[in-house]
């Protein structure tokens, strides 16, 4: 039989949340399990991740949606462009977490998604409520919202203690992305 399948929450404002995810992911993968991250993009910058996990394909999956969350802030674009790239997220989210395929489905920033608005709560709810028992879902983003943590198994806030950015050193390679 297989065990019950975690909601878990990687949020707060220290660094941490998406290695966090990846982590788990490599230990998952250590036991042939296997692991799909949807990761809905907030920027324009290339991580790391994009490219080493072909190197765990076809276990570990990585699919990006939300391309047009980036620069959404002075972004053009009507705002029912933006709600029509989060309907299709969810979509590609239920699909996953549906197709029994995974035994890992990581979100990650997922709550970053839902702080701009676009996509709602109640539809994180709905993606949580439907997972299959023995799926574990993890979703990352700072400020998660609390009717998600009342719903997770696992949440961890990364604190800040100390970032370099805060003495003016710049993002570094393979450290930040
Ligand atoms: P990481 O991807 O390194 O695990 P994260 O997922 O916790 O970080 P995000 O909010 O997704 O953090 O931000 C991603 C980028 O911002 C990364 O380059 C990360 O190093 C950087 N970052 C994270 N936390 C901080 C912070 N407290 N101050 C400045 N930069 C940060
Ligand atoms: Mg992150």
């Amino acid at each position: 039989m297989s065990e019950k399948g975690f909601v878990i929450v990687y949020t707060g404002g220290g660094k941490g949340k998406t290695t966090a995810a990846l982590g788990l992911a490599l230990r998952a993968l250590g036991y042939n399990h296997k692991v799909c991250m949807i990761q809905f993009i907030k920027g324009s910058w290339h991580y790391g991740e994009l490219d080493s996990v072909k190197r765990l394909e076809p276990e570990l999956e990585l699919t990006a949606v939300g391309k047009g969350f980036v620069g959404i802030i002075d972004d053009k674009s009507p705002r029912e462009d933006h709600e029509k790239i989060a309907e299709e997220a969810i979509k590609i989210c239920k699909e996953k977490i549906n197709s029994d395929k995974f035994d890992v489905v990581i979100l990650d920033e997922i709550n970053y998604a839902v702080n701009l608005g676009l996509i709602r709560t109640e539809q994180v709810i709905e993606l949580i409520k439907m997972k299959p028992d023995d799926l574990d879902l993890v979703l990352t983003g700072n400020h998660a919202k609390q009717e998600i943590i009342d719903l997770a198994d696992l949440v961890t806030e990364m604190k800040e203690i100390k970032h370099p950015f805060k003495s003016g050193i710049k993002a570094k390679k393979g450290i930040d992305f």
